[in-house]
Parts: structure tokens; sequence; C-alpha cells
């Protein structure tokens, strides 16, 4: 069964609610060799935490999900806060979906608990997913930051390369964030051109992923080289090559939508070679 999102809560909950509870840019589990554990109302209420401060999310297979602000507690072992990042290969993909709309639900409301215009306390929306203003009736909605993510190819290659700002050792599609008045086909464009310093061409949709940290959604393109030779930026690329689908470098975990764009491109070059 896929996710339902819902913001009011019905009436009657179903027997074992999922508890995603925030911590940074983490949930709470308990982690060991047969998976990952999600907390339920018991550890809640120990840890003090009211259920009625929770956010609705929807249903995930006939089970109500919350998510939960809980960045004043510490959860005793074995409960330990786990980054979103590193839960990605041991989460079932539709939970880690939720988990990620639970990470942003939380960050938006921590964000937004005073109105911008006049700086009186905000209340949150019983109907929709906003905070709105007793005072002055500004209304504030989650925050999403589009950002281009792009495979571009030549001949039987990709362009793939090592960002700064990823530890890991892996090289990975280009990406970068639309700015105010760019379509996402200028902001490909420029980012390419800024970060390896080639032209594209033949731009095509490939599809998009919500990418909670804190708030970007993914929307990936493949594109086709039209020219020039590649020149980091030195500053958020620090190398970037053409690589041949059978000699590929490291490239990142499985779920994320660049990996899904590489492995796209490896099925559809070795179909052409088999
Ligand atoms: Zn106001």
């Amino acid at each position: 069964m896929p996710f339902v999102p819902a913001v009011v809560q019905p009436p009657v909950l179903s027997d074992r609610p999922l508890w995603f509870v925030v911590q940074a840019s983490g949930i709470v589990v308990r982690s060991d060799e047969s998976g990952v554990t999600l907390p339920g109302a018991a550890e809640l209420t120990q840890w003090g935490l009211d259920p009625h401060q929770a956010h609705y999310l929807g249903r995930i297979d006939e089970r109500d999900c919350f998510a939960i602000d809980s960045s004043d507690v510490q959860p005793p072992a074995p409960w330990t806060v786990e980054g979103l990042r590193t839960l990605h290969e041991r989460l079932d993909e539709q939970v880690f979906t939720v988990a990620g709309r639970a990470l942003q639900i939380v960050y938006f409301a921590s964000v937004h608990r005073f109105c911008g215009r006049c700086g009186t306390a905000t209340l949150m929306d019983e109907k929709e997913r906003a905070v709105r203003c007793p005072n002055c009736g500004l209304t504030a909605y989650p925050r999403i930051s589009p950002a281009i993510i792009v495979l571009i190819r030549r001949g039987d290659e990709a362009l793939l390369a090592h960002s700064a700002r990823i530890p890991a050792a892996f090289y990975s599609t280009l990406a970068g964030f639309s700015e105010v008045g760019e379509s996402l086909e200028e902001t490909l464009r420029r980012e390419v051109k800024e970060e390896v310093g080639v032209d594209v061409t033949n731009i095509r949709y490939f599809g998009s992923q919500p990418w909670p940290f804190p708030h970007s959604l993914m929307v990936g393109f493949v594109a086709d080289h039209a020219g020039g030779e590649i020149v980091v930026d030195g500053e958020e690329i620090t190398d970037a090559r053409w690589f041949r689908a059978d000699a590929l470098p490291l490239v990142p975990p499985r779920l994320s939508i660049a990996r899904k764009l590489i492995d796209a491109w490896v099925r559809e070059i070795t179909k052409g070679t088999t």
C-alpha cells in the first residue's frame, strides 16, 4: 500500500502508529541485526514527549504516521538518533520517504514559531500544512527548494563529479539549486557551466525526489554534451571526468536519485552492447 498523506488526524487511529521522533536531521531509532525499529507511544511517554504535540502525516499500510520534535530530550540506550542519510540504506524506501517528510515538517514548525512580518507567535493551521499569524493573518507554508540534478552524456560516456561538500570518495551527477526567476532548464545550464565548464543540449526530464536536507526537491534530468572541455570550479567540484559504464568509480548509495540516474544510464548502455 502506498503512503497516503493527510494533515487532519482521523477520529479513530490505527493500532500501532508509526512515530517519527525527529531530532536535528535524524530520527530516533533502535538499530540492530534484525533491522531498524521506530519507537512506540510508550517510549514517547517515558521520554516526556507529548503525543498531542505531534504532527499527523498520513498512513502507510493502514498505520497512522506522526512526526514529533524531540530536540529537548536525550533518548536512553538502546535508542539513538540516527541521521537520515545513514539510515538511507537500511530503511524501506517508503518509510524513508515518510521519515524525510517528518523531518521537513518538524523543521518547518521549528523555524515558523513566530510571524515573519509582525513577530506574533503563530498557530498551526488545522486543515492544511501551514502556520497562520493570529494578528496579521500571514500564512506560511513549508519551504521547498527546487534543485536540478543531471547526468550529462557524451557518446557512451557520462560526466560524473566529485563534490567538495561530500566527504565520501564517490563521484556523482551534478546538482544545484534554482535561483529566483530561473526555469529549471536555465538552472541546469548555469550550474553545469559554473561547476564543470561545459555546455549541454537536449535536456530531458528523468524524475524527481524530495531530499529532506533540509527541504530540497531534486528534479532529475539527462542532457547531452554540446561542447567544451571539463574545467572544474575547484570549490564545489574538485574533480570531474567522463566515465564509461564498464569503468565506473564509486557511485552514490541506492535510493538517491543520483544513483537512479546512473543506474538507468548503465542499463541503457549495457542493453545496447549485449
Ligand atoms: Zn503577523
